[in-house]
């Protein structure tokens, strides 16, 4: 399987992947969910649009221990394939499965972190948040090929996550990185924004850990837990820059099997 690194252009989204952990985050959803045989539909609590502050009426469960899946979706920002992207978030309340959904905060230097949709279904305990960049920008976190820099990267993280923990009243843990590009630089900006997981793909992963390590990859306890996407869901045309059929799934058990052995 090739994994190959994530580098499309920005308008395309949808980017889901599998990142199978032994530690962290929720399994499955303390689903308050209403679902009826004849129509698989979610029912909702529309989230008032007033200035009142938000506070979710389900969570997710908490993690119970022992291997976990997670899905993460990525590219998550206003105005960009919101429709599409609350599609999807549809499928996995339908199942019961939780999604870890990447805001990208200030996608190209605009706000874009206010997504009232995505409040209701945090409100329904299918969602939980990270934060993937901050503008996305190519290759953002790799500071010597992007023009970024240390100080920059943190001070934005910083911002973009207080923001959304004023706003969605939820405060990210993880980081998804964009492009899967990350220097040094770009590493401890993330790590000393106060983030205790990282996530890239497996093919840049040097130092997949599921315990908190620094950046070369020493047990660390200011550092983070790395752990990086095992697999897409569906096969990724770099030529056509589009997504195609979903992977067969004796190749996304392979990649299952590749995580429990590694992380
Ligand atoms: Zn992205």
């Amino acid at each position: 399987m090739n994994y190959k690194r994530l580098n499309y252009s920005l308008q395309l989204l949808l980017i889901i992947v599998i990142s199978l952990v032994l530690v962290a985050c929720s399994s499955a959803p303390a689903a308050s969910i209403d679902i009826t045989p004849q129509s698989p539909d979610i029912t909702i609590t529309q989230t008032s649009q007033q200035e009142a502050p938000f506070n979710r009426k389900v969570d997710t469960a908490v993690y119970p221990g022992g291997p976990a899946i997670i899905f993460r979706m990525d590219d998550a920002a206003k105005w960009w394939n919101e429709e599409a992207v609350e599609q999807i978030i549809r499928v996995f309340g339908e199942q019961n499965v939780p999604l870890d959904i990447g805001v990208i905060p200030h996608a190209d230097g605009n706000d874009s972190l206010e997504m009232p949709f995505l409040r209701r279904y945090l409100d329904a305990g299918i969602i939980d948040l990270s934060i993937h960049a901050n503008q996305h920008i190519d290759k953002e976190f790799d500071t010597s090929q992007s023009g970024t820099s240390y100080e920059e990267l943190k001070a934005d993280l910083i911002k973009a996550r207080d923001q959304i923990q004023q706003y969605y009243n939820t405060t990210p843990v993880a980081f998804t990185v964009p492009y899967d590009y990350f220097n040094e630089e770009g590493y401890k900006a993330v790590q000393d924004a106060g983030f205790k997981i990282f996530s890239t793909q497996k093919a840049v992963e040097f130092n997949p850990s599921i315990y908190p390590v620094d950046y070369s990859g020493n047990r660390d306890i200011n550092g983070m837990s790395r752990l990086c996407t095992v697999s897409d869901v569906a096969q990724w045309n770099a030529d056509k820059k589009q997504w195609e059929d979903i992977l067969p799934f004796s190749e996304l058990s392979q990649a299952i099997d590749w995580g429990l052995k590694n992380l």
